[in-house]
């Protein structure tokens, strides 16, 4: 069972798609704007173990912590819980015949991926399934040696 939440809302990041198509790249765009999927273990960070924060590749809004990032072997980046409750929002998506939870940026309504049930029962039993595309990563800085 999935719980929406419909929580005050962020203003939102509103662009025509012919201002996104010049400041993102073509494979950007068609993740991010037309729900596009990358092929599996093609994008960036799937087995990236870097400590940080993982944003929105369109508008940096922080989506995801790589301590809630896990290792699902399925070649897409997978974390268990998002950055904070204003970081995504979800909508049930009934494309390929099947109904799946489509996750989006909050901010600008980038499409992100899905989030399916079946994540690690040690953290919360959730796998949001992330194209590496659609993420820019900014690394934790390490506290300076003494
Ligand atoms: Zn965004």
């Amino acid at each position: 069972m999935i719980h929406f939440f419909r929580k005050k809302r962020k203003r939102k990041l509103r662009k025509t798609l012919e201002e996104w198509k010049k400041i993102l790249t073509p494979e950007q765009y068609h993740v991010t704007r037309e729900k596009g999927t990358e092929a599996v273990f093609a994008g960036d960070f799937h087995d990236s173990q870097k400590k940080g924060t993982y944003h929105c590749v369109c508008c940096e809004n922080p989506l995801f912590s790589s301590e809630d990032k896990f290792d699902s072997g399925t070649g897409w980046p997978s974390f268990a819980r998002t950055h904070n409750e204003r970081s995504i929002e979800k909508r049930y998506d009934y494309s390929f015949k099947m109904i799946r939870t489509e996750v989006i940026c909050a901010v600008c309504e980038a499409h992100l991926g899905h989030v399916f049930p079946d994540g690690p029962k040690e953290m919360t039993g959730l796998r949001y399934c992330i194209n590496g595309t659609s993420l820019t990563f900014s690394q934790e800085m390490e506290p300076p040696k003494p």
